[in-house]
């Protein structure tokens, strides 16, 4: 099974000073910047995803400037990500539309022809077909039983545009290959899609609308679609937008060939508390809370409470320092773990107040914190990593703080999971 990583410009500054917190010198974004296969020094996955929506074009602007958008369509999506060179070349370059940005439109914004230009100036080695989400799931209906009209209109026109986009797709050769996206809203319409994909003569089809979906639905969906092409044995699926990414090999049983992932990135900093994994000696995963210590100049909330005139700018200050330097004393073995703890919370209390909660609920909601950071700081998991990045930053990828520690604490989670897959036997 391959795992494709789902990049939206995820690099961070190889030279970023963390006792100072400044970039490196005259740091040019992007051009300084490392791709975590860059930073990491080897690809921790099979292949990059990238979506249309996120490179943004002139009637859509996305993630990426102009110039770079101009950049990538120019020289190609494995030269624009640093992800060309005979050692990456049999890895895959997939694409698709990024149906989620254009969720809310009746209509996609993008064309078979002028998507097949964007697959071709990207040169991707895959590209998905045009798809509109669904976003209902009704495990009960039958056949094309159920689903609203807004769901079977965007049935209708993912299959309209899927067939369109394999016609057009011919125009890029053999070593392109198109994938047909399913969408549906009950597994017994996603495997009548899959059905129309297969007579269409694709023969790798994406399951699509999976991110919202609980484990047990997707199995339905999966389990639908799978028995759905039985028939053709070279036949087989990518789980599009794979959200579950821990639970991958529950999917072995299927005829999963791929799937992406930003999960174990994303978990780095928007989990409210799995920031960091690292396995045990016996293969068991452990779960981590980073510690939030913010910038105290650059966070909303506090700068806010400052205005007010709740806090002063320089205590707050004072309180910032305080916590970052007791949990760096405490790294070197040169401070307690009750002092860093106690710093820490004390920094924690004015991030988590509101006006409308009360003293007895911030008290609790303290001491919640604190557990979970006692764990983070007593097994100091970081330590017993020997991922590049735990290696060279040590604590600083604990910290919940700044895009430079956050992204690199989700590049040791894409390292991690990509050892968790090997043990699994899955990559
Ligand atoms: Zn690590």
């Amino acid at each position: 099974m391959k795992f494709v990583f789902a990049d939206s410009m995820d690099y961070v500054d190889p030279r970023y000073d963390f006792a100072g917190d400044q970039h490196g010198e005259a740091r040019k974004p992007y051009w300084d910047d490392q791709f975590p296969h860059e930073i990491l020094g080897y690809a921790p996955y099979d292949g990059m995803l990238v979506s249309r929506a996120i490179v943004g074009d002139h009637r859509f602007p996305g993630k990426y400037t102009e110039p770079q958008a101009m950049r990538f369509r120019r020289d190609g999506a494995r030269k624009f990500l640093r992800f060309d060179g005979p050692r990456y070349a049999d890895k895959m370059i997939m694409g698709d539309c990024g149906a989620f940005s254009y969720s809310k439109m009746s209509r996609p914004p993008y064309g078979p022809d002028d998507t097949v230009e964007f697959y071709g100036d990207g040169r991707f080695t895959h590209g998905l077909s045009i798809d509109h989400i669904v976003f209902e799931f009704d495990p009960n209906a039958r056949g094309l039983a159920g689903g609203s009209q807004e769901s079977r209109d965007r049935f209708e026109i993912t299959l309209e545009l899927a067939e369109a986009f394999l016609k057009s797709s011919k125009a890029l050769g053999p070593r392109f290959t198109p994938i047909g996206v399913v969408q549906g809203w009950s597994p017994e319409s996603m495997a009548k899609a899959a059905r129309s994909l297969i007579a269409m003569g694709y023969r790798y089809l994406a399951i699509g609308g999976l991110v919202p979906l609980k484990t047990d639905a997707i199995h339905q969906a999966v389990s639908a679609v799978d028995e759905a092409i039985s028939t053709h044995s070279d036949a087989r699926i990518h789980l599009l937008g794979f959200a579950k990414a821990d639970e991958i090999g529950e999917f072995e049983r299927y005829r999963v060939a791929s799937f992406d992932t930003t999960s174990p990135l994303l978990r780095a900093f928007k989990d409210a508390r799995r920031n960091y994994y690292l396995p045990d000696r016996h293969g068991r995963m452990h779960y981590y809370t980073a510690i939030r210590i913010p910038q105290a100049l650059e966070n909303a909330k506090l700068k806010r409470q400052v205005q007010t005139g709740r806090l002063d700018q320089e205590e707050l200050e004072r309180m910032e320092r305080a916590a970052l330097g007791a949990v760096r004393a405490f790294d070197r073995g040169q401070g307690d773990l009750d002092t860093a703890l106690d710093r820490v919370i004390e920094y924690s209390r004015p991030l988590h107040w509101s006006p409308t909660a009360t003293q007895a609920s911030l008290d609790k909601r303290m001491e919640t914190l604190r557990s979970q950071y006692r764990r983070t700081l007593n097994d100091r998991p970081w330590k017993a990593c020997g991922c590049p990045i735990c290696k060279d930053v040590s604590v600083e990828v604990i910290l919940f703080r700044g895009s430079n520690r956050n992204k690199r604490r989700g590049i040791h989670n894409l390292a991690i999971y990509e050892k968790h897959l090997k043990a699994l036997d899955l990559r």
